[in-house]
């Protein structure tokens, strides 16, 4: 490439950092979804995961090399075409999958979705922490995040890795004073648990700018796809939570 063709920075997309990637992975997209963020949003399921939560309804996202690949013109082309139903009062959604493990891409994304006026929603687990995973919360206005279970214990045994890189990114979020909406999925005999409840609402006390808790009672609806996958699924034998039990928990969230 000649310089003429360079960018400012001396590289092709005129950085002087290395260029963000132009294409990501992704598992599926949403176009009009209403339960990721506020409002009517254009929902990115990105492929790839390392977690190995016992309740995952979507564990065909887990490959990393599953999916599809999209460019990020394709996708932000599609994006645009829908403005006018989500761009006043709704936005766009990353998620997944787990969004932070293509950060670079995620980062560029949004910061080209807000340039453009949109509201951008992350939904994470906050598996990664490093600063590029950091980067992309420069450019987010929501961070939507799951706590799979408080303590390294119960986080271990929920998803099968530390909560450490979690709670660093969870810390980047509250300095930052980030809008925030904590998101709890409540199985019963696992996260339902009078130290699991306290520590959580102990936790989130901690951040100002949290919008209220979203506590999402368990269900089994991805359990056939364990089965497709051949991955044994451990919670068959756990009820979905009732009508009382997910009372109770809303209580004691609010007791704090
Ligand atoms: S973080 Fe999400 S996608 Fe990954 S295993 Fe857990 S529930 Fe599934």
């Amino acid at each position: 490439m000649d310089e003429a063709a360079r960018g400012e920075g001396g590289t092709p997309c005129g950085a002087s950092l290395p260029c963000p990637p132009r294409t990501a992975r992704i598992h599926s997209l949403e176009s009009m979804g209403t339960v990721d963020g506020p409002g009517l949003r254009f929902v990115v399921f990105f492929q790839g995961c390392a977690y190995r939560c016992l309740y995952c309804h979507n564990p065909d996202t887990w490959a990393p090399s599953g999916g599809r690949e999209i460019t990020l013109d394709d996708l932000l082309g599609e994006i645009r075409g829908l403005a006018g139903f989500i761009k006043k009062r709704g936005g766009v959604t990353a998620s997944g999958g787990e969004p932070l493990l293509q950060a670079p891409f995620v980062a560029e994304f949004f910061r080209r979705l807000r340039r453009e006026g949109f509201h951008t929603a992350l939904d994470t687990t906050g598996m990664v922490a490093t600063p590029e995973a950091l980067k992309v919360l420069d450019h987010t206005s929501l961070v939507l995040m799951d706590l799979k279970g408080m303590g390294d214990t119960l986080h271990r045994r929920m998803t099968g890795r530390s909560e450490a890189a979690s709670m660093a990114f969870a810390d980047e979020v509250r300095r930052r004073n980030l809008p925030v909406r904590f998101r709890v999925v409540l199985v019963p005999g696992y996260t339902d648990t009078e130290e699991n409840l306290r520590r959580i609402a102990d936790f989130t006390a901690g951040f100002p700018a949290a919008e209220p808790l979203e506590l999402l009672p368990f269900h089994k609806m991805g359990e056939y796809k364990w089965e497709a996958l051949q991955q044994p699924y451990f919670l068959h034998g756990v009820s979905e939570p009732t009508e009382a039990e997910i009372a109770r928990a809303r209580e004691r969230l609010r007791q704090g």
